[in-house]
């Protein structure tokens, strides 16, 4: 018996052990999720006919309150159908109570760090900065938390505001929020009030990214976050800190490349990601799930072809705050599996992608963005077909054709609801995702997860493969094989 098999054989025998009562949770099978052309009667006649449970529609963070009141509103990446704050906001309530009639909840999307402005433009502020400093409404929105909007931002080593120029929208550079940053956290808390109050059912966090910030908030949480794990014996044997409550940090890295990844850098990624899931939950979790009974939140997170330590935002996490209190996930697979390249055996298919996400988040929804316009058919069948909720990015509808078969596959899954919606998996095995040695630097594991669990998908047609996290939930399943 191969190493593998034998430890799957193992894993199958062991008794499941005591599970706390599970909280009520989500369950949904059909969702869309447009950034455009989601503004005309078209939109709203697609819903009626494809009857999808989840429509996520609409903005609510920073690209609505960068770009909503600009000349730019019509563009990317919003395109928002009419121009001002009141009067988009508006809007959105009318296709929210819209899309309400048709019998479907709407989640929004919610830009949680990517500001579109200039502080100073050429005759007075712009994009967010304008509207921070002129069209903020206490009556609606509370008080603000600073008065100067670059408190709220990230920080360079040297002490500048974090901002790159990638977009250009408007001529306008994009600056970073920091979500280690309680100020922000309360920006973010009066926005998601009034998308509450706007109608949304929900909504999903994207520029979900702590980046190589300095400021004085993850300089201190970070410190605070070594000083509580490691003895300073430990900190100058491991990390060269003589001095913990005097060392000056050059960096504080999230993402990375893994091949110049330390023990030091991947504390600061797992410091990032445990405090970004505290903004999370702080934002999401605890205050907007109070405003609305049953409100779902979620992230829109990135996993590509498994990229690990330079991508996933969850890749560092205890298994404890892996997803926790989130309703589902949605995961990018990015460039990965979009194309085919048939002669080196690329079928743009994420079957490992999606079976590793239903084991790890215990089978709650879950969507992968796959940027798939042209193989909409295997898109939806692949996804349904593992556990999750079809479909991510795109919904093509306003391609006939397209469309004809969005509505046919989403009338099948609605009729066929009871073997869809909620079901568990019936695996004869279990690959358990090698998380702790990722977590301890070793990506090249990932690659043998990868080529095991392909040889498992193509070969073992006819068992349900179950991949699970090894320090996630596969425990949570063995009652289930
Ligand atoms: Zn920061």
């Amino acid at each position: 018996m191969r190493p593998l098999l034998a430890a799957l054989f193992l894993a199958t025998v062991v008794a499941p052990p005591l599970l706390a009562q599970p909280a009520p949770r989500a369950e949904f099978t059909r969702m869309i999720a447009h950034w455009d052309a989601y503004d005309d009667d078209d939109y709203l006649a697609f819903v009626a006919e494809a009857r999808p449970e989840v429509c996520q529609l609409g903005f609510y963070g920073g690209h609505f309150y960068s770009l909503v009141h600009t000349p730019e509103y019509k563009g990317y990446p919003a395109h928002f159908p009419v121009r001002g704050v009141a009067e988009c906001g508006k809007w959105f309530e009318e296709r929210n109570a819209a899309v309400h009639k048709l019998g479907a909840k709407v989640v929004g999307h919610f830009n949680v760090t990517f500001l579109v402005g200039e502080p100073e433009g050429k005759d007075e502020p712009m994009g967010f900065f304008k509207f921070y400093r002129d069209l903020w409404d206490e009556k609606e929105l509370g008080p603000k938390p600073v008065a100067d909007p670059l408190m709220l931002l990230a920080r360079n080593a040297d002490g500048s505001p974090m901002a790159s120029k990638q977009y250009s929208i408007g001529g306008m550079r994009e600056y970073t929020a920091c979500l280690n940053n309680p100020h922000w956290r309360t920006v973010l808390k009066a926005w998601a009030k009034r998308a509450a109050e706007r109608g949304v059912d929900g909504l999903i966090a994207n520029y979900f990214y702590r980046h190589n910030c300095l400021c004085e908030h993850c300089r201190k949480g970070f410190r605070a976050y070594l000083i509580d794990r490691h003895t300073p014996a430990a900190m100058q044997a491991n990390f060269g800190i003589n001095n913990i409550s005097t060392h000056k940090f050059p960096e504080i890295v999230g993402w990375h490349d893994p091949r110049e990844s330390t023990p030091l850098r991947r504390e600061m990624l797992r410091w990032s990601q445990i405090s970004q899931k505290e903004a999370f939950d702080e934002v999401f979790v605890k205050y907007a799930k109070a405003l609305k009974p049953g409100f779902l939140v979620a992230q829109w997170n990135h996993l590509g072809d498994f990229s690990q330590i330079n991508g996933d935002e969850r890749c560092m996490l205890p298994k404890k705050l892996w997803g926790e209190d989130e309703d589902y996930l949605w995961y990018s697979t990015g460039g990965a599996a979009n194309f085919t390249d048939l002669a080196a055996g690329v079928l743009g298919e994420a079957t490992l992608q999606a079976r590793y996400i239903r084991g790890a988040f215990d089978d709650k929804p879950f969507t992968l963005g796959k940027y798939e316009n042209t193989r909409i058919r295997v898109a939806i069948a692949e996804l349904a077909a593992n556990g999750g909720a079809p479909m991510g990015f795109y919904a093509r509808h306003k391609d006939p054709e397209a469309r004809a078969e969005l509505v046919r596959y989403y009338r099948f899954l609605a009729a066929n609801e009871s073997a869809f919606k909620a079901n568990r998996p019936h695996a004869e095995y279990v690959l358990l995702y090698p998380r702790s040695k990722v977590q301890a630097g070793d990506v090249a594991s990932v690659e043998a997860f990868k080529k095991a669990g392909r040889e498992l998908v193509l070969l073992v047609k006819r068992a349900e493969v179950f991949l699970a996290d090894d320090v996630g939930r596969a425990c949570h399943q063995m009652g289930d094989l």
